[in-house]
């Protein structure tokens, strides 16, 4: 028996709904890697790199394990080891802090802007030292940093500037792609990520080709040509079947990030008719970005997120939380020597934020479903204020 009163379920991510559009192009190119039993870097590999780099509209993409390593080798290929900092926000996903980590250098943070999520660009100055050597903004859920700013500090200092783009191919700043907006750039392939893989996987693209050179011979422990160590690296090598599954999924990148793009307006618009925009924020889109909503994340100053979230569970909606503990408050920086107060922006946004559900293939009537629990559940909560206020 149906049961009609069940309201459908609406997960955080749908990665099956994308295979299914697009199996017919992707299987034979999986197959054709299979016949060529060439896994490891190779020529789908390089067309990838080609196909990247021209999409980011700079000379060079170098293929690598993952995003996180990604966000490590230029900042080896620039030679940033101990005694060195390199300047992030604490508000983002944790690879961008150990990547800064495991080189040796130390990260230093600067808060984000409260309403973009993004480094504050006005408070990086001050976290300059004679020891900084690179500028790491993140381009959180999609929209690029306010990268003007971050070049016109890094070129008075003269430190290199590195994108975290992971969560943003194809956002554009002021016309340009994400991924030429600063000396390097690293994107994930993690599947969740707007163009994702069949697995892990990642690439840095640059404008600068001895930085490009250095981090293809680091992927490869140091090596060049065969058997011949300059230095040590490690292996960071790209598969060739995420490459072939990546270059069919690169060609429906734009049209997927439109439907992004239409999702998120269709939230703004659910969330005005009903009447929550006191009680909801919405993501910010500044008026010189392409935002590519890889996630789609509200704030509720006002409400228990963690209480919303559970409703929304009830109510068989995913969300996520990105991020609830900012990395300055992670017990594996805690030699750093932060607390909590540090980076009162990034400390209220992992409080107040909740990540909903965002993808290309997501419906209208989900989205009614979505905005629907939360609604109801702000009622739910007006009721129980009335009511505490009765027993007082
Ligand atoms: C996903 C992500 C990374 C790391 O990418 P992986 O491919 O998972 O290693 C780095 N930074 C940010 C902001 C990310 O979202």
């Amino acid at each position: 028996m149906t049961r009609m009163s069940e309201p459908p379920a609406v997960p955080a991510l749908d990665l099956k709904a994308q295979y299914q559009a697009i199996r017919d192009e992707i299987d034979p190119v999986v197959r054709s890697v299979l016949e060529s039993q060439y896994f490891i870097l190779g020529p789908e590999v390089a067309g990838l790199e080609a196909e990247v780099a021209h999409y980011c509209d700079v000379p060079h993409a170098v293929g690598c394990a993952s995003g996180s390593d990604a966000l490590l080798l230029p900042l080896l290929a620039l030679g940033v080891g101990p005694g060195d900092e390199v300047i992030t926000s604490p508000y983002t996903f944790f690879a961008t802090g150990g990547a800064i980590w495991r080189t040796g250098a130390k990260p230093v943070f600067v808060d984000i802007e409260p309403d973009t999520y993004n480094i504050d660009p006005a408070l990086i100055e001050a976290a300059i030292t004679p020891r900084t050597k690179a500028l790491i903004p993140v381009h959180l859920y999609g929209q690029s940093a306010d990268m003007d700013p971050i070049n016109e500090v890094a070129a008075r200092y003269g430190l290199s500037v590195l994108e975290d783009a992971a969560q943003a191919i194809g956002a554009r700043y002021k016309g340009r792609r994400t991924g030429a907006l600063g000396q390097s750039a690293a994107f994930s392939f993690y599947p969740s990520k707007n163009l994702g893989g069949f697995g892990d996987g990642g690439m840095i693209a640059t404008t600068d080709s001895a930085l490009a050179q250095r981090m293809a011979r680091l992927r490869v422990h140091g090596m060049e040509p065969k058997y011949h160590h300059h230095e040590v690296g490690f292996n960071s090598r790209l598969d060739a079947l995420q490459a072939a599954v990546l270059r069919v999924k690169l060609r429906h990148l734009d049209a997927w990030t439109d439907a992004r793009r239409e999702v998120a307006q269709r939230y703004r618009r659910l969330f005005e008719e009903h009447e929550l925009l006191g009680l909801v924020g919405l993501p910010v889109e500044r008026a010189d970005c392409f935002h590519v909503y890889n996630q789609y994340v509200i704030r509720v100053p006002d409400a228990d997120r963690d209480l919303l979230r559970a409703h929304l569970s009830n109510q068989r909606v995913g969300t996520e939380i990105y991020y609830p503990i900012p990395l300055h408050l992670q017990v594996c920086f805690a030699s750093l020597g932060h607390e909590p107060g540090d980076f009162p922006r990034s400390e209220a946004a992992a409080g107040q934020t909740i990540a909903l559900p965002m993808y290309p293939e997501l419906t209208e009537d989900a989205q009614r479903h979505v905005v629907g629990a939360i609604e109801r559940f702000f009622a739910s909560q007006r009721y129980s204020t009335k009511g505490t206020e009765r027993a007082a």
